[in-house]
């Protein structure tokens, strides 16, 4: 318990964006939906909340998220409730329960939202962390996953991202998987002893996750295991040949990585991760792939499908470290106004100027002009617009453009017009603002 007046913080592994923040938050998300919508996905937004069997089911009861990493709890009165660890499974869910398998063609669904895993933080690792993510659902033809694929690669374009790498790999399917697996099992027997406390455990639970380990002793070994991608049957091989082949053709670089089996039980062949060499040692951005089993694993109709998820977290700090997108558009705005008699005039003014979309920022107190331009420089207003006495009387305000100084007088009505024309055009470079302090 905490005692009274202690200062009580965020839990940790979680974090507040803050403002300052937020705008990047915010281009991503606009910059994935324009993308996604340009793809003819539409969104879908499903609870936090879930029954536990959902995940246990889907991810896999032998996963670290499913074994130690998810927020578990007994509800009052419906039984074991989890805050989701991702979101692939409730989406699923939600596909299975609203029939969209009945709507005409492919459904094609993203998402943006909360996650939750109760891993160790660090940069880039949180315990509530956000991610972008979309999934195919209804078809499994190789053209969606080269699509898929496109798609991302169009959104890094856009947010500026130049150093990411691809990674693709096939984890075959519940028909060629469980042979492979046997080979494995028999290479691991002879080397296991030499592997990690993990891998160890791994190798008889999940022998598939010892490929996935990063413990730097144990590369050598894992490298000298059996391939998955020399063991998929022919309809698998068919497929990931025909993916990597659209990939070429629409000109999306890769490179396929045999060891790329990623975390949850789900997946089935085609896998994916794109990594980012801005980032440290978390530097998978998003992650992905096939599952063609989840719909029936819980529950559901045949629904071969296929997605991705994007960590925002690390998708934010890798184009904040590559600076790739132009700062927002500052406020456009400030309006100061010089005495009670003018108060009317100036707030009908900011009224019209929000209404008009245009971004304004008003004193609540009447200011002195000196003061006044200090407050428009601090917020980096395009314009400040000044109304004294004798402006409300001529009808006519002063419109100033902080960046060049000059200053001119506008007619009440047509400020807004005035104001919307200037703004098409771009800000001047970061030049020093006139009238600064
Ligand atoms: P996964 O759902 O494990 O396939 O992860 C997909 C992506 O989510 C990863 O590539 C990361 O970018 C991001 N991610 C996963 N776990 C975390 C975490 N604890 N903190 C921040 N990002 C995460």
């Amino acid at each position: 318990m905490s005692k009274k007046n202690e200062l009580i913080q965020s839990v940790k592994g979680t974090r507040d964006l803050l403002p300052a923040d937020t705008p990047l938050w915010q281009r991503v998300e606009d910059e994935a939906r324009k993308v996604f919508e340009a793809y003819n996905y539409r969104e879908i937004r499903t609870p936090v909340l879930e029954q536990t069997a959902l995940f246990a089911r889907s991810v896999g009861s032998d996963t670290d998220i499913v074994t130690k990493e998810m927020y578990t709890f007994d509800d009052r009165d419906s039984g074991s409730l989890t805050l989701r660890p991702e979101a692939t499974a409730s989406v699923v869910r939600a596909y299975i329960e609203h029939s969209l398998y009945n709507e005409p063609g492919i459904q094609k669904l993203y998402y943006f939202g909360p996650m939750f895993r109760r891993e160790r933080p660090q940069k880039g690792r949180y315990r509530q962390f956000y991610q972008i993510g979309a999934e195919v659902l209804g078809g499994d033809h190789p053209a969606i996953d080269a699509e898929v694929l496109e798609m991302l690669a169009l959104l890094l374009e856009r947010l500026g991202l130049k150093e990411f790498k691809l990674l693709v790999n096939s984890v075959g399917c519940s028909k060629c998987r469980p042979e492979y697996l046997k080979v494995l099992r028999k290479s691991l027997d002879e080397v296991k002893s030499r592997l990690c406390e993990d891998c160890q455990r791994r190798s008889n639970t999940n022998p598939l996750r010892v490929l996935d380990c990063k413990i730097e002793a144990d590369q050598p070994i894992i490298e000298g295991l059996p391939k998955i991608i020399d063991h998929l049957c022919p309809e698998c091989r068919q497929h990931f040949d025909a993916v990597t082949m659209e990939l070429k053709q629409r000109g999306v670089e890769f490179e396929v990585v045999p060891r790329l089996v990623r975390g949850l039980d789900y997946y089935t062949r085609t896998t994916f991760e794109i990594t980012s060499g801005l980032l440290g040692a978390q530097n998978a951005v998003l992650g992905g792939g096939r599952y063609d089993g989840l719909s029936e694993m819980l529950g559901g109709p045949p629904a071969p499908g296929i997605g991705f998820a994007i960590g925002q977290d690390r998708l934010v700090l890798t184009v904040e470290a590559a600076s790739s997108l132009k700062p927002a558009q500052p406020l456009a705005a400030y309006i100061a106004w010089m005495g009670e008699a003018t108060r009317e005039a100036a707030t009908m003014l900011a009224r019209e100027l929000r209404r008009e979309r245009i971004g304004t920022e008003i004193s609540y107190h009447p200011i002195k002009l000196r003061k006044a331009m200090g407050a428009a420089s601090k917020l980096q207003v395009r314009y400040a617009i000044i109304i004294g006495e004798q402006e409300v009387e001529s009808g006519n305000y002063q419109v100033k453009d902080m960046g060049t100084g000059e200053q001119q007088s506008v007619s009440a009505g047509e400020i807004a017009g005035f104001l919307k024309e200037k703004l098409r055009e771009p800000a001047p470079a970061a030049s020093p603002v006139a009238g600064q302090q």
